[in-house]
Parts: C-alpha cells; structure tokens; sequence
C-alpha cells in the first residue's frame, strides 16, 4: 500500500510506470495468509516488485515501449517473472522503456519519456529508465531490467541506483522481448548491492525454454554481498583500469568521482593495475551493426498478423500493404532507422563487410577480455561518460546518444557480467555518478563481493 501510495503521489512526474497492478494488493493479502498459516516462505516474499515492460507477464499488458503491442496481453510469464511469483514478491507494474529497448533515455518510448527522479528536466537513462526511476523515487523497492548494451548499468548511473547485467545465459531470457539475442540479459535494478543479489538468486539459473541458459550451479549472490560487506575482500584485489579509455570525451566530475573510487579501494588495499583492451573503443561500432541485425531480424514477427496492432490501409488492401502501414503506424523512427540499417548490413553484398567484420572485432573484444583478466580480478570503468543529461538534448542526434554506450557495451559483446554501482555525484551539476566493475564469464558472484565492499 505504502508503495502504491508513492506510485500515486509522484508517478504523474516521473512516469516511471506504464500500467499499475489492480491486484498487488490482493496478493499481498494471500502472501501474508500463507505465512500466518505457518508457510515457509522465500526470503523475498511479500516484497513489491516493478518488472521492465520488456517482460512478458499474464495480468498486465506488455508492450515493449511501442505502439505496435498497445494492450497486448501474453499468454504465458516470463520466466523471471514467474520465478518471482513463485518466491512469492508483489508484482507492482510494468514500467517504461525506450521502443524494444532500444535508447539510452527511455524518450524513444512510444508513450512519453520518464522523468529522472533527481531532476525532472533530465533523462532517467535508457532503456531501462522507468524501473531505474521506480527505484530511485521510492516507487518500487526492487526491479527488473534488461541489458542489451547496457540498458540496466547506464540508468544505475544516472539515478544513483544499483544494476547488474549478469553473465550472458546466466538469466534466462525466456518472455523477454527480443532486441538482440546474442547481447541481451536480465537483470535487478535497486539501491544496495544486497538486494541486488537477493533478487539475483530469485530469477536466476537454468531454464529448460532458453536455449542459451547455461547449465551452471549459481553459488547465492546475497551471500556474496554479505561477504563483501563484512569481509576485507579490497585487500589484494587486482582492479584494472583501462589505458586507451582516457579522459576523453568523459565528463570532468564523471571522471573525478571515478578518480576518488579508485584511490578508496587503494586505500582499502586494493592494487590499480593498469591493463590494455585496444579494441575496446571500437564497441559502439561493432555494437551498432550486430544489435541492428538481430533486432531487424527479431522484430520482422510483428506481421500485423501474429501480434498486436493492425492497420487496414484501405479496402482491397494485399497482406502486403496491410504490414507495410501496420509497421509504419507501429514502429518508431529510432526502431525503423535501426530494421533499415541491420536489413542493409545483413544484406547480400554487404553481409561480410559490415556484419562479418563487427563480428570479427567482436571477437577482439572478448580476447581483449581474456588477456587482461590474466592479469586482473575486475575491471574498473566510469558506467558511462556523462551525467543524466537533459530531455531533448540528444533525441535527434542518433551518434550522440549511441556514444553514452562506450562504457557499457563491451560487457554484451564479450558475455561477461557488469555491475553499476553509485560513486558519489559529479561536482558541477550534483548529479549521481556510478562505477561499473567486469568480471569473467560466470564470475558474477565477484561483482556482488566487490561492489558491497565498496558500498
Ligand atoms: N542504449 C543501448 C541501445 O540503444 C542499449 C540498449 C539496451 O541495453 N537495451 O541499444
């Protein structure tokens, strides 16, 4: 109650959601006649939920951020989301997006932008900026993301929260709205490095309907915080930073409070190493070829036939017709610009110029990974290069708002698992900074070590 109380008082300037539960209150009411019977519940359980508009769900709409899937409803949950019912937390809603996820300011949504909770002229980031701004404005104590290519991390950063994008096939992926297969992974959005991971152990672990979950063992991600938090886990710990990273192009206070960040862990015991990663600058360009031809690929199911909105064009309208205006009527510009450029790049041709090669500097990039954590435990980057910045300030400028990804990236390209974590604010403008630690592939519990220690 307390939490729709919140939603109500404020959600009108933050819009951090796109549909409420009518029912969270009703099962809330059945979570605590379980325990009053003297039901074992999970350690979560009662506890409200907001869930990324990405995540399929049976009681609530989900519509990806676009017209094209207003109202629609799915018939099954995603498997995160029925993990969490089961453990027994509250879905409260489902909060905004950029268009399938794809943005880095949710003012790609196709039903207005969400306003940052710290300073409403500003963007929450994106695309995650609705359950980044329900946490940070109180609207939810927990919530669900997706990290594509960095959609969880980058609105940490500029809410003052906590986002972890874990290990690709980590999570499953199963009802979650395809953007880019290969990159895309769920993941918590919350204050502290510890709820993070008590969300973690909740929907984690294989899944039978996602070909690409890893069959691993998960040790408790809570456990791991709780380490971090007691333990003297900086002592010793290897923290790369990256040298071709610089200060270009970074804010001066993004790049101070990292400054400040790093000499604590120094002084924690922690040994800055400087490391080489030479093709992880070329990201945002491999990023920006891959992401586009998986998600051309991946959105051609809305057909007007299979899935959501239908436009008639006019009587005697071909099949044909009828998906050209349903998809023009659908789809956003930053979404069309996008099918039109990874259908080019996937293009006979074209195919091994653009798409082989993004590959192939794929492939850099995780041998990049791989000879630096030889050398180091984690990597240490600003999340992103600016602060929140303002609402319009890069929505017409594609190259601008693709940059704000540099950072965060190169984790989805390499599979890798990524925490943001608040780093204090940048001193000109007050707004929140955060730190972004990488580990290797199936190293996420390290991430909730180190990040709870430097909490
Ligand atoms: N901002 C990135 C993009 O626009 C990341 C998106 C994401 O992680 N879903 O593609």
């Amino acid at each position: 109650q307390a939490h729709l109380d919140r939603i109500a008082a404020v959600d009108g300037d933050v819009h951090a959601y796109l549909h409420v539960s009518d029912h969270a209150l009703e099962v809330a009411a059945d979570i605590d006649r379980r325990r009053a019977s003297g039901e074992v519940l999970g350690r979560l359980a009662g506890v409200p939920l907001a869930i990324k508009d990405v995540l399929v769900t049976t009681d609530m709409p989900s519509t990806s951020g676009s017209k094209i899937l207003e109202g629609y409803m799915s018939p099954y949950d995603a498997t995160v989301v029925a993990r969490a019912r089961a453990a027994g937390l509250v879905p409260l809603g489902k909060t905004n997006m950029d268009e399938f996820a794809m943005g880095s300011s949710t003012e790609h949504s196709a039903y207005g932008p969400t306003r940052n909770p710290w300073d409403l002229d500003r963007i929450p980031g994106g695309s995650g900026g609705g359950s980044a701004a329900a946490v940070a404005a109180y609207e939810a104590p927990l919530a669900l993301g997706s990290d594509t290519g960095g959609s969880i991390r980058q609105p940490a950063h500029v809410t003052g929260t906590v986002g972890v994008k874990p290990t690709y096939g980590a999570v499953s992926r199963y009802g979650a709205i395809a953007l880019a297969s290969s990159l895309d992974q769920v993941g918590p959005v919350t204050r502290t490095v510890l709820d993070a991971g008590l969300l973690h152990d909740v929907i984690g672990g294989h899944d039978a309907n996602d070909s690409t979950s890893l069959p691993d063992r998960w040790p408790s991600f809570a456990d791991a915080a709780r380490e971090g938090a007691r333990q003297d886990v900086l002592k010793g710990l290897r923290v790369g930073v990256i040298r071709e990273l610089g200060d270009d192009g970074f804010q001066t206070g993004v790049t101070a409070a990292f400054r400040t960040s790093l000499a604590a862990m120094e002084a924690a015991g922690a040994e800055i190493v400087e490391i080489s990663a030479p093709h992880f600058e070329y990201g945002v360009a491999a990023y920006y070829l891959v992401l586009p031809a998986e998600a051309s690929s991946n959105l051609a199911k809305f057909d007007s036939v299979r899935f959501g909105m239908r436009v008639t064009p006019h009587a005697g309208a071909t099949v044909e017709d009828v998906m050209a205006a349903t998809r023009d009527a659908g789809f956003g510009d930053e979404v069309k610009r996008r099918i039109i450029l990874g259908t080019y790049a996937l293009s006979a041709g074209y195919y091994d110029a653009y798409y082989g090669s993004a590959q192939k500097v794929r492939t850099l990039i995780q041998a990049d990974f791989d000879a630096a954590f030889e050398k180091v435990d984690v990597i240490a980057t600003p999340t992103a290069p600016t602060t929140a910045f303002r609402l319009g300030e890069k929505v017409d400028d594609p190259m601008q708002m693709y940059l704000n990804d540099v950072t965060t990236i190169p984790a989805n390209l390499a599979g890798v698992p990524g925490i943001s974590i608040p780093a204090g604010v940048a001193e000109e403008d007050g707004l929140p900074v955060g730190i972004q630690f990488l580990a290797p592939a199936r190293e996420d519990a390290r991430l909730y070590r180190v990040g709870a220690a430097l909490e």
